[in-house]
């Protein structure tokens, strides 16, 4: 029986990196900051951007938060419970999100 002795061995065998990491964490690519709400809010005066009909109480990502470094106002829509709720969770929901990100309305504020 051979035993080995790992007193001496680092308790990591890879080091930890000694320079800071230069990607954001997905929480961070996702966090609206109060000037991106303050924007969205401005572009839908309270109303949700969908149904047009509701008090918008949720800004939802029209962009995936993988595929962003920041979110920004383009990248959110300003919706209604109801609304946000079929965006995700419904196959027609995410497809209108996807076509939202292109959308005029969205593109020009
Ligand atoms: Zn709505």
């Amino acid at each position: 029986m051979i035993i080995t002795d790992l007193s001496n061995q680092p308790v990591r065998s890879v080091s930890k990196p000694s320079f800071p990491r230069n990607k954001p964490t997905a929480k961070q690519r996702g966090a609206i900051s109060p000037s991106v709400r303050q924007a969205l809010k401005a572009r839908s005066e309270g109303v949700c951007e969908r149904c047009k009909a509701a008090r918008a109480v949720h800004a939802a990502h029209i962009t995936r938060r993988w595929k962003l470094d920041r979110t920004t106002v383009l990248d959110l829509l300003h919706l209604c419970e109801r609304c946000h709720v079929w965006c995700d969770t419904t196959k027609d929901g995410r497809a209108y999100l996807s076509a939202a990100a292109g959308a005029e309305h969205i593109q020009s504020n």
